[in-house]
């Protein structure tokens, strides 16, 4: 049997742990089933498919038994070129499902090749609930932000996992606490933070100007984003448990300048055929050109301001 958290680690990870698979707990189950109640995923109507895989993960792999979940830093410390705009610090390097999924796809293959296993690679890719699963396999601990806290790293991580048939010794879980200041509750420019570690995705820029669909009709809604373009960082920057972050050593996620350096109007005027060699292997493709546009034409219509009532 292969040392499969070393074999991650030294995939790039900067945390690995392992869980038992079963169901989600029915405390959580109904957590995520109130916030889709009372609508506060917005337009992610896909949040609200596959709820019975979404709250079993064996339903992902047949005779599925464990779960290898990891954080990758993607922090890419402070830009080495002008960088007019702000984009979520996670999207300016490598699309990080490519990168992360190439990783431990790599570590899979091995997995079974050595123990004739079955593996299923998942980096945000199938409905499962990646923060909760990372809490049960010691990854980190949430944070009143809503965003998972990676000891020693901090919360500039993203997460993919390993599904395998595989039984393996479990991890304890992270049961701690974030230190509970309330900066992000207080520096959120839309009020989506409820204190408790709830977030209503319709009053978060992050959704805003990523997930929310194009319309031209409510376009005059959108909150004026100041020089922010594409996502929102502002609970994490604020947070004192990323004073630990340092910049990643995974290349592929440092900023390009083909991203960072884009002015407003240099995506103004963009055709589809720049957007799609620029953003071919970005996460930033999902707001398609039309968004991201819609996204400059908010920016450039003065300071950051909270969303309308
Ligand atoms: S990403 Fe920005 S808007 Fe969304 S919850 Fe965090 S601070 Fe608020
Ligand atoms: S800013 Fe403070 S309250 Fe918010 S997640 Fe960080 S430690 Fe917790």
């Amino acid at each position: 049997m292969p040392d499969i958290r070393r074999l991650v680690i030294e995939a790039g990870a900067v945390r690995a742990g392992v869980v038992t698979l079963g169901p989600v707990d029915s405390y959580a189950e109904e957590l995520y089933r109130n916030w889709l109640a009372e609508g506060r995923h917005g337009e992610m109507g896909y949040l609200e498919k596959y709820a019975e895989v979404r709250h079993d993960p064996r339903l992902l792999l047949e005779g599925a038994r464990s779960m290898i979940v990891a954080a990758f830093n993607y922090y890419g410390g402070e830009p080495e070129v002008s960088q007019p705009l702000k984009w979520a610090r996670y999207a300016v390097g490598r699309d990080y499902h490519e990168e992360v999924r190439e990783r431990l796809g790599r570590v899979a293959e091995a997995i079974t090749a050595a123990t004739g296993a079955q593996c299923r690679v998942t980096v945000d890719t199938a409905p499962l609930r990646e923060r909760y699963w990372a809490v049960k396999a010691g990854v980190g601990f949430l944070g009143i932000n809503n965003q998972l806290i990676v000891p020693e790293a901090g919360s500039w991580c993203v997460l993919g996992e390993i599904i395998t048939t595989l039984e393996l010794e479990a991890d304890e879980p992270d049961t701690r606490n974030c230190l509970g200041c309330m900066r992000c509750v207080k520096a959120c420019p839309g009020h989506a933070l409820d204190g408790h570690g709830g977030m209503d995705a319709r009053r978060c820029m992050s959704y805003l100007s990523i997930e929310k669909k194009y319309h031209e009709d409510d376009e005059a809604l959108m909150p004026r984003l100041g020089d922010r373009i594409y996502g929102c960082d502002i609970c994490q920057e604020v947070c004192p448990h990323n004073s630990c972050a340092r910049a990643t050593e995974i290349d592929n996620f440092r900023p390009r300048p083909s991203v960072i350096g884009l002015t407003r109007e240099d995506i103004l005027g963009m055709e589809q055929s720049e957007f799609s060699r620029i953003f071919t292997h970005s996460a930033i493709k999902r707001a398609k050109l039309a968004g991201l546009q819609r996204n400059a034409r908010a920016a450039g219509e003065g300071e950051a301001a909270t969303r309308p009532e």
